[in-house]
C-alpha cells in the first residue's frame, strides 16, 4: 500500500515537469563561447502568452557577446538576421518595423536577464518558426527550432 503510493506521487512529480518543459513558460541560456543551451524548445499550443526568459551566464559585455532571441518563420530568419546587423546595437539588432519579425527581445550582457513575452495569437501550432541571437555572427550557432504544439 505504501509503495503503490509511493508510486503515485513519483508519477505525479514527473508528469507536471513534463507539463511545465512543455508549458507557456521557457528559459534559455546564452554564455560567453556563443551558445545557447537549446537547440530546441517546445511550447504548449494554446498559451494565451508565451514568456520567455533570456539568461547571459557568461560575463563579457553587451557591446561584444550580446545576446537576444528573435522568433521568425524558418524562411525568413537568414534575410531577418541580415538586415538585423546593420540596424545595429541601439535597435537591438533587429531592423525597427521589420513585420517579419514574430518577437524579438532586447540585448543582454553577462550576468543580465531579459523576459520576453509573445502572444500565443501570433504562433499557429506546428508552423515552421525558428529562434536565433540576432547579435552579428551568432545566428550560425545560436539558433533553434521553436515548436508550437
Ligand atoms: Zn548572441
Amino acid at each position: 500500500m505504501m509503495i503503490r503510493k509511493i508510486f503515485i506521487v513519483g508519477a505525479f512529480l514527473l508528469f507536471s515537469s513534463a507539463v511545465l518543459a512543455d508549458g507557456c513558460k521557457v528559459e534559455i541560456e546564452g554564455n560567453d563561447a556563443m551558445q545557447f543551451n537549446l537547440k530546441e524548445i517546445k511550447v504548449a499550443a494554446g498559451c494565451a502568452e508565451i514568456e520567455v526568459t533570456i539568461k547571459h551566464v557568461g560575463a563579457l559585455p553587451k557591446a561584444t557577446m550580446g545576446h537576444g532571441f528573435v522568433v521568425t518563420t524558418a524562411a525568413d530568419m537568414q534575410a531577418v538576421a541580415n538586415d538585423g546587423m546593420a540596424a545595429g546595437i541601439d535597435n537591438n539588432h533587429v531592423k525597427p518595423g521589420d513585420d517579419r519579425v514574430i518577437a524579438n527581445s532586447k540585448l543582454v550582457g553577462g550576468g543580465e536577464s531579459t523576459t520576453l513575452k509573445i502572444p500565443g495569437s501570433k504562433l499557429e501550432a506546428g508552423g515552421d518558426y525558428m529562434f536565433f541571437c540576432p547579435f552579428p555572427g551568432h545566428n550560425a550557432m545560436m539558433k533553434g527550432k521553436l515548436i508550437v504544439g
